[in-house]
């Protein structure tokens, strides 16, 4: 899947890209389109990233106070929700989200910029995540693990309980982008 890191320059002091670069994405891919808003007040502009082609609108607990409106506001517009938090929020704030969301994002980096180290700390919260989910009866959402994910710690992100990682300087960076995404891809599988 292509994951878009969409910033606001508020809520993290960044400015990425919004909708109209998404719009683009979908015309250039079928695939999934994983869109992660780290932008304040998410609600004004879900119906515009589901518009756009989205896939999976992914918002901060931090930026929602109804945050289970927010999660039926992506479903109405025919998109999939998904929780995350910055890595200095508490964890349990999103333990009573899991069961209305189709994917939980752990972010090992503080939103803002590509480049930065993995928080080590993230390692134990990955394993904490993974077990909430795997007591849930049904619906369990899939993990994905965000920030400073290359080849040299995929592994052990996935042995954390990662179902999925990103990645973006660890494959970008790389001199060989298309053989690097191969060599993620054959992690686990
Ligand atoms: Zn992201």
């Amino acid at each position: 899947m292509v994951h878009i890191d969409v910033m606001d320059g508020h809520f993290a002091p960044n400015i990425t890209m919004g909708p109209v670069v998404v719009q683009g994405v979908r015309r250039a891919t079928d695939q999934i389109l994983d869109v992660h808003l780290m932008i304040e007040n998410p609600d004004r502009y879900i119906t515009d990233f589901a518009k756009a082609g989205s896939d999976i609108i992914t918002v901060h607990i931090e930026t929602c106070p109804k945050v289970r409106e927010v999660f039926q506001q992506i479903r109405d517009e025919g998109a999939r929700p998904g929780i995350t938090l910055r890595p200095s929020t508490d964890l349990e704030t999103i333990e009573d989200t899991l069961e209305d969301v189709d994917l939980v994002l752990v972010m090992s980096v503080e939103p803002g910029f590509s480049g930065q180290t993995f928080i080590p700390g993230m390692m134990d919260r990955i394993a904490k995540v993974r077990e909430w989910v795997d007591k849930m009866e049904n619906g369990r959402p899939e993990i994905s693990v965000d920030g400073d994910v290359k080849l040299q710690n995929a592994r052990e992100v996935t042995n954390a309980g990662a179902d999925i990682v990103v990645s973006g300087s660890g494959v970008f960076g790389t001199d060989d982008p298309v053989t690097t995404m191969k060599e993620f891809a054959a992690i686990d599988g």
